[in-house]
């Protein structure tokens, strides 16, 4: 193990400290919500919007989301000794680029498809739509692997952000029925000797527990046990897992973090910093790696959305990499053109 993932490893072990407290540390995805503030939140970020149009197509897109995975199956999930083994490891339980996927994803993608083809959206995406309608179940797939390994050559980039929302809706599915278990397993164990024996565990704090993907952006929460915690919004199976505040959730230092926000481009340095520690959505900035992360404020805004204010705060991407900084979130309805820098899975062996 390189040194640097022994420091991750230390440092996810001093969030797990507390032996039973590691049971909360996942904030799980609501089936019933997930997708639907998403689109609530989009609407509401569209209005007087310059991207309004866009801002517009992705509420629909992510309502048809929603509707996708109420009436999504049960899928075939990872067994007891699988979740015990990745545990061992410290590998994710439901691995985006190795997970051997469900015919059940493409199901969502049609049923997307479908239900957008009845709903007031853009040109461009009827094309993509019909380009999907051509694609057999082996070209999807390799659409997928392309989107889930972040490999540009051969991703048809329009059909993208819709195989994207399907991959969300299959792998969100995936990690409600993995809370399912672990919780069961954990009910179980508490009527004989009181410990739960299956769990997810933070190994490597910079990506997924789950899936071992990238975060679109953090949240600090407003409300409930972890009022005030910050944590990181998986981009693709919509986990949330913990990372102390004021720490760069790429190279993991907290020396040198400094914040941007949109509404102080125009400002004075003084103004900027004194507004910036105001705003709802800021680009955490890291001065020791030079990468960003958007970090959205319950506390400051209650209706905040990793996904959705990513999606409204481009020019705050502008902004920062202006100066030098490099994007290190992922948001999988919207891929940079960087052929390095395209979605999923921060690579195996976590430094
Ligand atoms: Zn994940
Ligand atoms: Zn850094």
């Amino acid at each position: 193990m390189s040194e640097s993932a022994r420091a991750r490893l230390m440092s996810a072990d001093t969030i797990a400290a507390g032996g039973p407290a590691a049971k909360s540390l996942l904030h799980w995805p609501e089936r019933g919500s997930v997708f639907a503030e998403r689109q609530m939140r989009l609407r509401q970020l569209a209005q007087g919007h310059a991207m309004a149009d866009f801002l517009r197509f992705m509420a629909e897109l992510a309502r048809a989301q929603h509707k996708a995975l109420q009436q999504s199956p049960d899928v075939p999930l990872p067994d007891r000794p699988a979740l015990e083994r990745a545990d061992r490891a410290g590998l994710p339980v439901i691995p985006a680029a190795d997970w051997p996927r469900d015919a059940a994803w493409r199901e969502a993608l049609r049923a997307i498809a479908k239900d957008l083809r009845g709903a007031d959206i853009p040109e461009g995406v009827r094309a993509a739509l019909d380009a999907l309608d051509r694609m057999n179940d082996d070209a999807l797939e390799r659409q997928a692997d392309c989107l889930l390994t972040g490999v540009m050559h051969g991703l048809d980039l329009a059909a993208a952000p819709l195989v994207a929302a399907a991959l969300q809706v299959y792998w969100t599915r995936l990690a409600l029925g993995v809370q399912a278990l672990v919780e069961a397993d954990a009910g179980a164990a508490a009527q004989t000797d009181g410990l739960g024996r299956l769990s997810v565990r933070i190994h490597d704090p910079g990506a997924c527990p789950c899936c071992g993907s990238r975060p679109t952006a953090s949240l600090t929460r407003s409300t409930g046990a972890a009022s005030g915690q910050r944590f990181l919004h998986c981009s693709l199976c919509s986990v949330q897992w913990p990372l102390p505040r004021i720490q760069c959730a790429y190279c993991m230092a907290s020396e040198r973090i400094f914040y941007q926000s949109l509404d102080a481009i125009d400002a004075s340095a003084e103004e900027s910093s004194a507004r910036a520690a105001q705003a709802a959505v800021q680009a955490e900035c890291c001065e020791d790696c030079g990468h960003y992360l958007k970090i959205m404020h319950r506390d400051r805004d209650g209706f905040v959305e990793p996904v959705a204010d990513d999606l409204a705060t481009i020019t705050l991407d502008l902004l920062v990499s202006e100066a030098g900084l490099q994007r290190h979130g992922v948001n999988l309805m919207l891929l940079f053109g960087d052929s390095e820098a395209v979605p999923g899975t921060v690579p195996s062996g976590g430094s």
